[in-house]
């Protein structure tokens, strides 16, 4: 049972979380008139708290338990354009201006603040990316939703 990992993940993931929001709040920048507007749209409580990060490429935690957890179908999360660390959020240079993918990661900003945190949503998140998959993961699909939902 993949799910089993959650448990021997979660603490591991949720410190490498925490210390990338840190460091996002503390290097990234404000959101733009636009997405504050999205993030309000998309039900995000502190949109004043977001910041963003332009980076080369998204880091990922470098841990044999991540390889592990991606090697049986948890996420395709090397390629990811984006990353959300609740009020954090890591956009891949080439995606920086794409407000569609924004939109994506302030819908995980959302549901870290609806789940009560960094822990609690990282719980579920990992239990739905180790049991369904990364793209039938609720979560996932509900972000996919929230940021096409909007206005464009
Ligand atoms: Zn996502």
């Amino acid at each position: 049972m993949r799910r089993l990992l959650v448990p021997v993940l979660l603490p591991y993931v949720a410190r490498w979380i925490e210390a990338r929001e840190h460091h996002i709040l503390v290097e990234g920048t404000a959101l733009s008139e636009q997405s504050t507007v999205d993030a309000l749209a998309i039900g995000v409580t502190n949109p004043l708290r977001v910041r963003l990060l332009r980076v080369p490429n998204v880091p990922l935690p470098a841990s044999p338990l991540i390889s592990l957890a991606e090697r049986l179908g948890g996420g395709p999360w090397k390629n990811t354009a984006g990353l959300t660390a609740r009020y954090g959020i890591f956009i891949r240079e080439d995606y920086w201006d794409d407000r569609r993918l924004i939109a994506h990661e302030l819908a995980h900003t959302a549901q870290y603040e609806r789940l009560g945190g960094i822990t609690p949503f990282l719980r579920v998140y990992l239990t739905e990316c180790l049991g369904s998959g990364y793209s039938g993961a609720a979560l996932e699909l509900e972000a996919v939703a929230a940021a096409a939902a909007l206005d464009y």
